[in-house]
């Protein structure tokens, strides 16, 4: 099975605008994935429409073989999901952001304090566990994103734009970080409208416009034709 399959995805929007035009995308267990375009080609769609908090027009998205119309909860259980947004309660700790978010897996407490724990000490903010969240820089909130979709130990971790306002030198630190997890067996797919980012950090890419899949190839071939 893949990691994700997407086949003739279509959204057309209340107001008529048809956004996806029917795209086919598959994604390897493993990979380390570009979903690469310029801004209003549809990337975030295609991505909230995976994560479900986007409803799809018609097609077909299975997540590690579950097809979110049917299981959706199994589907769930494999992913984690880096919004563009904060979508955090400001107002909360750090931690309990963290832990909260394992809760809604049915992840038992302990379990989740040594998750969370884990990633927060990975990503930097151990330090911060017990501040609430607006007090963070808007790097250590794009970490705590991170930390947050990780959790419940997902096999495939998706990104927004999870680079778009943020500093060269925490830029670096986070794909050194995306990296190693791929490294270590997530599979991890992204968007970009940076070809650099594409570039530097993935394996295979698609290239999106309109609406349409215009290219699906490896990093190697598409910088080849460049
Ligand atoms: P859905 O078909 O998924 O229910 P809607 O078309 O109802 O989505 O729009 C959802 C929300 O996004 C609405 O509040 C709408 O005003 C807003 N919206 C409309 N146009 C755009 C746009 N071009 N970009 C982002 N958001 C938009
Ligand atoms: P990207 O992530 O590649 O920038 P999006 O998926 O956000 O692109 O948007 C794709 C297209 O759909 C854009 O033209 C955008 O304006 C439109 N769009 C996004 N959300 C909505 C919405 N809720 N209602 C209507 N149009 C939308």
């Amino acid at each position: 099975t893949n990691a994700l399959e997407i086949e003739n995805l279509v959204k057309t929007y209340g107001d008529g605008f048809e956004a996806l035009k029917g795209i086919n995308l598959n994604v390897a267990q493993g990979d380390f994935f570009a979903l690469l375009g310029p801004n209003g080609a549809g990337k975030s769609t295609t991505l909230g429409i995976v994560c479900s908090l986007v409803n799809k027009t018609s097609g077909k998205v299975r997540v590690f073989g579950s097809d979110i119309d049917t299981h959706l909860s199994d589907a769930k259980l494999n992913l984690g999901v880096v919004p563009q947004e904060f979508n955090f309660n400001q107002f909360e700790k750090v931690f309990d952001i963290v832990t909260t978010q394992a809760g809604y897996y049915g992840i038992p407490l302990k379990k989740a304090a040594v998750s969370a724990e884990k990633y927060l000490r990975q990503l930097g903010l151990w330090d911060k566990r017990d501040s609430p969240a607006r007090m963070l820089s808007g790097g250590m909130k794009r970490r705590l994103m991170i930390a947050r979709a990780l959790v419940h130990e997902p096999k495939l971790l998706i990104l927004d734009e999870p680079t778009a306002g943020v500093d060269i030198e925490l830029r670096r630190s986070m794909w050194t970080f995306l990296e190693e997890m791929n490294r270590r067996g997530t599979t991890i797919i992204l968007t970009t409208h940076y070809l650099e980012e594409a570039e530097a950090l993935c394996r295979n890419i698609a290239i999106i416009d309109h609406g349409e899949i215009l290219k699906h190839t490896s990093k190697r071939d598409l910088l080849q034709q460049l």
